[in-house]
């Protein structure tokens, strides 16, 4: 964080506000971590601060901090909107443009408050009044632990909780350390929270151990359907709406099933496409090991984003549409797909 930032930030955090903290849409472990650790550090300060998530998330991050204080813009839609209508500072974080929160933005968008954006994500809207946007980080967990660090002149405010939600975040975006996001910083930043207190066998066990068996079905699925394109060093996985009811669905099931392409010798690029019949979409997730940027591809292609290694795009055609289409990219990309 520069130092105008933290100044900005400081001058408006010495006043009683009364804070509102989104995350984007279908929130994953860095949303839900960073927002709840953000919320844990602004309610220590004497701060009123509430999470709204746009939509429900996952059962595996139910068991975090401060999990059952979190209000669902969906389900407790009117309460939602008066916390949103009543606040004075809005942080949003783990997104950086408005059309990422769905039935949100409208919202958010005529809400006539400070805006503050925490986000690692290539490609800022200019909506927020003070931006933290840094594309280098691993995730926004690894952020919220800066933005305390400069904010508070240190890291002794981080608690338990705080770190709790933290760990799991930097844990999740970054594929449990792996990822080439991952810095020495990153490592740094993972140790300073286990010493004050974050629960990591714990919490890898709360987050990747909950399978059911209707989900490990629905993976076998998953990779039964697999496509192999050795000629584009390519990988993709289909799901239609109907195998997914076929294995009880829930949110959260298919979270991670796409990276199996890659683990595949040869393959750099992974795509899986989600059938969903409610949503009129096929929701896409991209991931790629080297330079081929995913994020370039889906912003192009997709209607989507993300970064260079990862990134989320949707299509309105059928499924088999949606496939066909993407196979008729391919031959754009031979070049920096190739073996
Ligand atoms: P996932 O595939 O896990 O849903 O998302 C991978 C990354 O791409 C995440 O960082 C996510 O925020 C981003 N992403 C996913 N879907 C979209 C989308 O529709 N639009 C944009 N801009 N980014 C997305
Ligand atoms: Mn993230």
């Amino acid at each position: 964080m520069n130092f105008e930032t933290i100044v900005a930030v400081r001058k408006l955090l010495a006043k009683p506000q009364k804070i509102v903290i989104v995350p984007h849409k279908n929130p994953d472990g860095d949303a839900i971590g960073s927002t709840l650790g953000l919320w844990h550090y602004l309610k220590k300060m004497g701060q009123d601060a509430v999470v709204v998530v746009p939509n429900d998330y996952p059962k595996f991050l139910k068991w975090m901090p401060g999990s059952g204080d979190i209000l669902n813009f969906e389900r407790e839609n009117a309460q939602a909107r008066s916390k949103i209508n009543g606040a004075t500072l809005i942080f949003t974080l783990d997104f950086n443009h408005l059309g990422r929160i769905g039935q949100m933005e409208k919202i958010l968008e005529e809400a006539n408050v400070p805006f503050v954006m925490i986000d690692h994500h290539q490609a800022p809207s200019e909506y927020a009044d003070i931006m933290y946007s840094d594309v280098n980080m691993s995730s926004t967990c690894e952020m919220v632990y800066n933005f305390i660090e400069a904010v508070d002149g240190g890291t002794d405010g981080i608690t338990t909780e705080i770190a709790n939600c933290l760990y799991t975040g930097i844990m999740t975006d970054t594929g449990s350390f792996k990822f080439r996001s991952t810095t020495g910083r990153t490592h740094r930043v993972v140790a300073d929270l286990i010493d004050k207190g974050a629960e990591n066998t714990e919490i890898h066990h709360r987050v990747y151990d909950t399978n059911t068996p209707a989900r490990l079905h629905l993976l076998g699925c998953a990779l039964k359907n697999m496509v192999i394109l050795e000629k584009y060093s390519t990988a993709y996985i289909t799901l239609s709406q109907e195998e997914l009811d076929a294995h009880d669905f829930q949110k959260g099931d298919t979270e991670g099933f796409v990276n199996y392409g890659l683990t595949l010798e040869g393959i750099r690029f992974a795509v899986i496409f989600i059938e969903n019949h409610e949503e009129g979409i096929i929701k896409i997730s991209f991931r790629s090991i080297g330079d081929f940027s995913v994020n370039e591809f889906a912003r192009k292609h997709f209607e989507g984003g993300g970064h260079n290694n990862a990134a989320g795009g949707r299509s309105s055609l059928s499924l088999t549409e949606t496939v066909a289409r993407f196979e008729s990219l391919l031959p754009n990309y031979q070049e920096l797909l190739k073996p």
